[in-house]
């Protein structure tokens, strides 16, 4: 997945590789972005989440991050979903570990059990995914369209 505010998968491959700042990087209060092998930033939900603060946005000064991409930009670029095999919770046992962090009230239980994740709602923010004692919560990435495209 890609930091949040950029939205045009092209300049992450032309600019980011040559980007000697890093700046993205070390304004992240969360740490979480990381560089990948090939060069361009990547998010790393292990332990934090990202809090939209807009940091890495300002900090970018190439514009590959940017608040010009904010009506587009308070998701990240993936859908999260909760295992029912993997969570204690669709298994009778009672358990809100990921229900506490999220602070869009994107996961909805039915009474105390069966939590699903509203795709409406969440974010992509990442929270929840350090939180699950079973690691019940996966995500994939999904494909990042240019700004003309949306
Ligand atoms: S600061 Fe901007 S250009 Fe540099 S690596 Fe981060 S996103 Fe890419
Ligand atoms: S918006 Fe803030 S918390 Fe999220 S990745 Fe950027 S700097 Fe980190
Ligand atoms: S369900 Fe979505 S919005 Fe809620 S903590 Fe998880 S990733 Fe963030």
């Amino acid at each position: 997945m890609r930091p949040p505010y950029g939205f045009n998968e092209s300049l992450f491959q032309s600019e980011c590789v040559a980007c000697e700042s890093r700046a993205c990087v070390t304004s992240c209060e969360e740490e979480i972005i990381l560089i990948r092998a090939d060069g361009t930033p990547m998010l790393n939900f292990s332990k934090k989440g990202c809090t939209f603060c807009e940091a890495c946005a300002k900090a970018c000064m190439p514009n590959v991050l940017s608040l010009e991409n904010q009506h587009t930009s308070e998701s990240i670029n993936a859908r999260f979903i909760i295992s029912t095999e993997g969570c204690v919770a669709h298994n009778g046992v009672i358990c809100f570990a990921c229900k506490e962090p999220c602070i869009d009230d994107a996961i909805l239980f039915n009474g105390m059990f069966n939590p699903v994740i509203d795709m409406d709602l969440c974010t992509a923010c990442g929270y929840c995914l350090g939180r699950c004692p079973t690691q019940a919560i996966s995500y994939t990435a999904t494909e990042i369209k240019s700004e003309e495209h949306l």
